[in-house]
């Protein structure tokens, strides 16, 4: 059945109705190219509902589509789907092509030249119109006798004679298209970019500029700027006697664009056209606000335009050209902020193995996704799981990747399979994600059943061993590699500047040592907003100094390992305050168990026995009276400031003595203390007091003035019911959303990981709740907490420094909820600034737009 409805296909010119949502990028896109004067030749667009139905088997109305074009015109039919990213079939060139056509072309082009474009087209349709052998079809030779050959093998294979009909091929040629876009793989594919299920196909139908002839001909590939670096540079290639992409295809001739000292150049064999490139280039970038790729072809020594695409470009490149084409006025410092995906800074954060380390490669493969990474190896998403919720971070290792396994990689820190390229499942979901990953690593051998991992030299890995994944490399390093922190670039640095212009909700940083801080000063947090003071406590030095607090019998006993202890302590503040130059520093006070300080195995406690000069049976006895049945409900945070509260008052006088020791220097800083894992107004009121009276203490011992907050941890469900008598005591409220999790499930942080995935994957929970904020419980309670903290005082501020705090959809809750900042890992730093930059800017346009 034939339509003859011609509003079906629409021939593009400046003033057609025209657009992606409808006839897809390209089409779109080819139609700026037309408005902006470019030679582009005569294109008609067929749009998404058109190429359904022929999927279907109703083709438009032929004739009519062949009667926009000049009679005997030889057409291409090119794919173009909304975003231009998600694909779709091959291009297919010649269409028309036939033994009359031939000898016609024969005269004009030369016999050879004509040879070539039947062979071409013959090879294109056998192979992915009529889906024959392609073995038959396959030969680099154009003559004529491979014509007869070819002719010959088509009618052998398809039982029928190589059809000579203009618009029996371009049926073919449409229908084959359409279909192959409705196939699983393709959907696959498509959905693995982010295309919606139902993504529709366009096709553009246009007349060839040949690229074959007596004067000079040809096509090629023009880009102005690099894909790796975004740095302005003009690549590509150009193959004279050639068409579509062929001057990419590594054949011989292809020649350089600019002059180069390697060998020919289109500049120097065209000026004329490469001048013109030059321009068009400008032109795009100027008018299409983007870099584009041009694909180009000459005949006879005239330039036409086929096709521009956005160019392709990793992260890095990416910042640079937003924020080049933003500097120069040609989009809007917002737009740029936009244009980046957060998660896509990932790529430019991401450590790398030192390469002054030694390398003990275990395994080589496709270097699928940059950045670095060290772990145990796991060969299940479900072991990544289990692990991550225990916060190790593992390199899942497979023949490759499914869908299924999209938790397990979020899970993983790194991604390492046996098969597949740069195109596959786990090098795109990686990239994706910024996981470093390696694929197509053949030569390892992986038992799933056994959990073990041969390398070609026949070492055998099991699931547990530490490997180092360099994914910039393609390689995997046996064991801990040294790792080096990212360099970043000017474009980055400039782009996070815009960001703080437009953020309306503040990020801060969890960082603990000096290391962290500096990485979150780095990259811009606005203070740090959980220092985590027991992680300070883990070094050899302090650990045994840490246990005689532990062991002492009564507060003063006590107060000797604490006078050990506070020198070290004022000078760990000390050095926060000096690396975070002013910027609000927020401690909290000692969280722990603590038996975790303590030792569990025979040997760890004779040693314990040896260093405190105790008998060991005392030391196993106090140990043992130590030990909790639940120690995460048990004797944690202000708990423990509660009931020995020498602990908190020594660190209260360390930051309160490193904060003299910064005005003195000449660098006041207002430090903040903030007391965990509260549950009742009352232990805040306690504990306030006896801060309240260090500090006043060592303002009269050091003659120095200087204020601070103090603040408290809202983890129990209780303090965020209670939040308004809190309050009263406390002048920030910062939302723990780990244990706020934990103790709202009534889920065990430590434990989840054995059956969260069952949860996700019987759809019990839509996501692990410590990974992404339940916004319907723990987020409920972080919404009356805010508003019953905020009645009882209005300038309370409010924040969340859970693991969540660099989760973009849970930032654009707090954003929502009226919190004034939230805090994420130092690395997460950037990417959440971006990421509350660009819902300030989403929010500004559509109030803009009311
Ligand atoms: C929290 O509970 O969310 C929190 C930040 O504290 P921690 O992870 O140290 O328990
Ligand atoms: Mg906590």
């Amino acid at each position: 059945m034939q339509h003859s409805d011609l509003s079906q296909m629409t021939e593009i010119t400046p003033t057609a109705p025209m657009s992606a949502a409808l006839h897809g990028g390209r089409a779109k896109c080819l139609q700026r190219l037309i408005r902006l004067d470019l030679p582009v030749p005569r294109t008609v667009a067929l749009p998404f509902p058109t190429v359904r139905a022929i999927a279907q088997g109703q083709m438009p109305d032929l004739a009519a589509l062949l009667g926009q074009f000049d009679a005997g015109a030889l057409l291409s039919v090119r794919p173009s789907s909304e975003d231009p990213d998600w694909g779709g079939p091959g291009a297919i060139l010649n269409i028309g092509m036939n033994d009359a056509h031939h000898a016609a072309l024969s005269e004009t082009l030369g016999e050879a030249a004509a040879t070539a474009l039947y062979v071409r087209f013959l090879q294109a349709y056998a192979v992915d119109v009529a889906h024959l052998d392609p073995d038959e079809f396959e030969t680099d030779q154009t003559d004529a006798d491979t014509l007869q050959r070819l002719l010959a093998a088509y009618k052998d294979e398809a039982d029928e004679p190589f059809p000579q009909d203009h618009a029996h091929q371009l049926a073919a040629v449409l229908s084959s298209m359409a279909r192959a876009w409705e196939g699983t793989s393709a959907r696959i594919l498509r959905e693995a970019r982010g295309a919606p299920a139902d993504a529709g196909l366009g096709l553009v139908v246009q007349e060839m500029a040949l690229g074959v002839g007596p004067a000079e001909s040809g096509s090629g590939v023009i880009q102005f700027v690099s894909s790796d670096t975004g740095q302005d540079i003009v690549t590509g290639r150009y193959l004279s006697q050639s068409q579509g992409r062929d001057a990419l295809t590594g054949l011989e001739g292809a020649i350089y664009l600019t002059r180069d000292e390697r060998g020919p150049s289109l500049q120097e064999l065209c000026p004329d056209v490469f001048a013109d490139l030059i321009r068009i280039g400008g032109i795009c970038r100027q008018r299409l606000r983007e870099e584009m790729q041009v694909e180009f072809t000459v005949s006879d020594g005239r330039l036409f335009v086929l096709d521009a695409v956005r160019i392709a470009r990793n992260s890095r490149a990416a910042v640079r050209i937003a924020v080049a084409l933003a500097e120069d006025g040609v989009i809007p410092k917002a737009e740029a902020l936009l244009r980046i995906e957060p998660r896509a800074l990932n790529e430019l954060l991401h450590r790398q193995v030192d390469p002054s380390g030694a390398r003990d490669v275990v395994a080589q493969g496709i270097a699928a996704s940059p950045g670095a990474a060290t772990g145990v190896l796991v060969f299940t998403a479900e072991a990544a799981q289990a692990n991550a919720a225990r916060g190790e971070p593992s390199i899942l290792v497979r023949h490759e990747t499914t869908p299924e396994d999209i938790r397990g990689m979020h899970a993983a820190v790194a991604v390492l399979t046996e098969r597949g390229g740069r195109t596959s499942h786990a090098a795109m979901i990686a990239r994706g994600l910024g996981l470093p990953c390696v694929v197509g690593a053949s030569r390892i051998a992986i038992d799933a059943a056994d959990q073990t991992l041969t390398t070609r030299d026949g070492r055998v890995l099991n699931a547990g061993d530490v490997v180092t994944l360099d994914g910039t490399a393609g390689e995997a390093l046996a064991g801990a590699a040294p790792l080096l922190e990212p360099a970043l670039g000017d474009s980055f640095r400039t782009l996070m500047d815009w960001a703080s212009d437009h953020q309306d909700i503040d990020v801060r940083a969890n960082a603990d040592t000096v290391a962290e801080a500096q990485v979150a000063a780095t990259f811009g947090a606005s203070g740090i907003g959980l220092c985590r003071t027991e992680h300070m406590f883990y070094e050899a030095d302090r650990l045994t100094v840490m246990h005689e607090m532990i062991f002492a019998d009564g507060p003063d006993d006590r107060q000797g390992a604490l006078d050990r202890l506070l020198p070290m302590q004022r000078a760990d503040f000390a050095q926060l305050f000096r690396i975070m130059e002013g910027r609000p520093v927020c401690i909290r006070l000692l969280d722990p168990p603590l038996h975790e300080f303590l030792p569990n195995s025979r040997s760890g406690l004779r040693e314990l026995a040896d260093a405190l000069g105790m008998p060991l049976k005392d030391v196993t006895r106090r140990v043992a009276s130590l030990t909790e049945f639940n120690p995460m409900l048990g004797m944690r945070g202000v708990r423990l400031g509660v009931a020995m509260p020498e602990i908190y008052e020594m660190q209260a006088r360390a930051i309160f003595e490193a904060t003299v020791e910064a005005t003195r220097a000449g660098n006041p800083v207002v430090p903040e203390v903030m007391i965990p894992l509260v549950s009742a107004f009352r232990e805040v009121e306690l504990v306030k007091s006896r801060i309240d009276a260090v500090a006043a203490a060592v303002r009269a011992e050091s003659g120095t003035e200087f204020s601070f907050r103090l603040g408290v941890m809202v983890e129990t469900p209780r303090a965020a019911l209670r939040a308004d008598e809190i309050a009263r005591y406390a002048e920030f409220l910062s939302f723990g959303t780990n244990d706020l999790t934990q103790m709202t499930y009534g889920l065990s942080r430590d434990d989840a990981g054995r059956f969260m995935s069952e949860y996700v994957s019987q759809g019990v929970f839509p996501e692990d709740p410590f990974h992404r904020l339940d916004e319907d419980g723990v987020g409920e309670l972080l919404r009356i907490g805010a508003q019953r903290g905020r009645a009882a005082r209005p300038d309370v501020t409010l924040s969340i420094c859970g693991e969540h705090g660099g989760d973009l959809e849970s930032i654009e809750f707090c954003r929502r909820a009226g919190y004034d900042y939230v805090s994420a890992s130092p690395f997460r730093v950037p990417l959440a600034r971006l990421a509350a930059a660009q819902l300030a800017i989403r929010a500004g346009t559509k109030s803009a737009q009311l």
